[in-house]
């Protein structure tokens, strides 16, 4: 994940080593280089110029302790700015209510139905709650059949009706079930298309309307980049939605969306999904991740 960012952040700092102390000349190539890096893993140029403009404002307007040479002192000012752009500090989820209801948003394919079983079974094995998991993607029985496989799969149980067409209905039903049965959460799948739709959108906004979520979850694919961000936003304006769920980091994401989604829609990023196994499952740490870009 994030190895070619990596590298290039990491090459971007030797170019201070053996200063003595940071000037604006010796900074100048390593900021633009930062830039660059952050450009060509996918950050908007103007999330890029703006991070390393404070990035340099900082790193001037420090004095360095002799502790601490010039190249290690960007390292920790970078990864701070990191950390800051990713949200600071990882965000709440709240799953209490009785039940508790959390609506799953996205496009198709981006791994919403993956990430509903692996939220399912977060709740159950972490949180020892007791999760319902609805099928409200009424245009794609295979999504039914997918969800009804991953539920049997973690032991919880999964809300169908596979006659009703009206996915409004199907959630305000399911979640008059879950409270017959004593569930403490509701984890609704949506209906999602390959491109923003209007009648999704609508469709999505409608069965917010009627269920009142504690959690509305925008699930995108991170190899997606600019796109993931774009469609964030659109989902956002839409949707408000509380939270981005990050999926298929397992793959070779080059890191633009895990950077630059909160600043986009100041929503903070709340699980990341990294693999296609049901365990594959992270709350997300804004600290963790810079850790782990910084190598
Ligand atoms: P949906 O259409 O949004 O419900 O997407 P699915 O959950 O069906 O996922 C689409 C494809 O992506 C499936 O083949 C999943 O196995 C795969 N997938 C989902 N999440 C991940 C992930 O985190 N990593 C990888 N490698 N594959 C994933």
């Amino acid at each position: 994940m994030f190895e070619s960012l990596s590298d290039r952040l990491d090459s971007a700092f030797k170019n201070l080593k053996g200063e003595g102390r940071i000037t604006d000349l010796n900074i100048a190539a390593t900021v633009k280089e930062i830039r660059r890096a952050l450009v060509d893993a996918d950050v908007n140029y103007k999330i890029a110029k703006e991070f390393t403009d404070t990035v340099k404002d900082k790193a001037l307007g420090e004095k360095v302790l002799t502790a601490i040479s010039p190249s290690q002192l960007m390292v920790k000012i970078v990864k701070d700015e990191l950390v800051h752009l990713m949200g600071d500090d990882a965000a709440d989820f709240n799953a209490k209510g009785a039940p508790a209801v959390i609506l799953i948003a996205g496009l198709q394919g981006s791994g919403k139905t993956t990430f509903s079983g692996k939220l399912a079974n977060y709740l159950k094995k972490q949180k020892k709650l007791s999760p319902l998991l609805v099928a409200a993607d009424v245009y794609r029985p295979a999504a039914m059949e997918q969800l009804r496989v991953l539920g049997e799969q973690i032991g919880v149980e999964v809300y169908l009706e596979l006659e009703n067409k009206n996915p409004v209905e199907i959630a305000q039903n399911a979640i008059r079930d879950a409270r017959s049965k004593n569930k403490n959460v509701v984890i609704i799948d949506t209906a999602g298309r390959l491109a923003i739709d209007e009648a999704m959108m609508t469709e999505v906004a409608n069965i917010k309307n009627a269920v009142n979520p504690q959690e509305i979850l925008f699930v995108v694919d991170s190899m997606t980049g600019q796109d993931a961000v774009n469609t964030a936003k659109a989902f956002n304006d839409r949707l408000d939605f509380s939270g981005v769920v990050l999926t298929k980091l397992d793959g070779d994401t080059r890191g633009g969306a895990a950077l630059s989604i909160k600043y986009t829609v100041n929503k903070p990023i709340k699980f990341i999904s990294s693999g296609e196994k049901l365990d594959t499952l992270d709350v997300f740490y804004p600290e963790r991740m810079a850790q782990r870009i910084l190598g």
